[in-house]
């Protein structure tokens, strides 16, 4: 088997409920989806980045784990496209009892329920319609997907929690159907809310992000607004 990595760092964590910890990135290349402010897009591409065989990769690993490494974050682009050789890579990271994290928009639930038990964090980012994530077509399909995978998240016991990132081009109406979607249909146990807003490009303004923060602390009181803090001292 072989996988294809687009880059491996050490850097520190700057989203999510685990922010500022010391973490190795495993970056995968390819993620055949659009978002408009997506960071990382020259990892999208699977020709981008380099092939590894899975021996390989796991060395690659080794060798770049430092000491005090508090997790190892599997990104992406987006690491369910490649979940055969993430479940290998990440068990592998389990055996050295270093806790795994996987970073993921959850666009396929039998991918998801592949990777599930070798990663400890799991990170499950609703997109919204605005992001061009996908056209309104197959909207819909993604968010069974994403509802899916938090399902089985929540239910394994791992420590799962929720992120959204909005733009200004979010609506109060669209964030609020996500909402209803998650919290009306089943109360699952998550460990965080996390609104991101983008930075850099098309940025919500503080009345947007108290709306979007009100409307989830009516289901959920540990909600939080985290911008990517990593951004803010220039690290990767
Ligand atoms: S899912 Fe993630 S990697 Fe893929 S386009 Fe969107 S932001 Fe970029």
């Amino acid at each position: 088997m072989k996988v294809r990595l687009y880059e491996i760092f050490t850097s520190i964590e700057g989203e999510g409920i685990l922010y500022g910890t010391k973490t190795l990135f495993v970056r995968l290349a390819g993620c055949p989806f659009k978002c408009f402010y997506c960071d990382t897009k020259e990892a999208l591409s699977m020709t981008s980045g380099r092939e590894y065989t899975i021996e390989e990769a796991k060395k690659l690993i080794e060798n770049n784990l430092v000491k005090n490494t508090y997790k190892v974050n599997f990104t992406g682009g987006d690491p369910l496209v490649q979940s055969e050789a993430v479940s290998e890579l990440a068990k592998f990271v389990q055996q050295k009892k270093i806790p795994t994290y996987l970073e993921s928009s959850c666009f396929d639930s039998v991918k998801f329920e592949q990777v599930l038990p070798y990663f400890d964090y799991i990170k499950i980012e609703f997109k919204t319609l605005d992001s061009e994530f996908v056209n309104k077509k197959h909207y819909s399909t993604l968010l069974e997907n994403e509802l899916q995978c938090l399902k089985l998240a929540a239910n394994s016991g791992k420590t799962t929690y929720i992120k959204i990132v909005v733009s200004s081009r979010t609506t109060l109406e669209q964030f609020k159907q996500i909402l209803t979607s998650i919290f009306d249909m089943a109360r699952y146990k998550v460990a965080g809310f996390i609104i991101q807003p983008t930075y850099g490009i098309e940025e919500p303004d503080l009345k947007q992000l108290l709306a979007f923060y009100d409307a989830v602390y009516t289901y959920y009181e540990g909600v939080r607004i985290i911008p990517q803090l990593h951004k803010f001292i220039g690290a990767p």
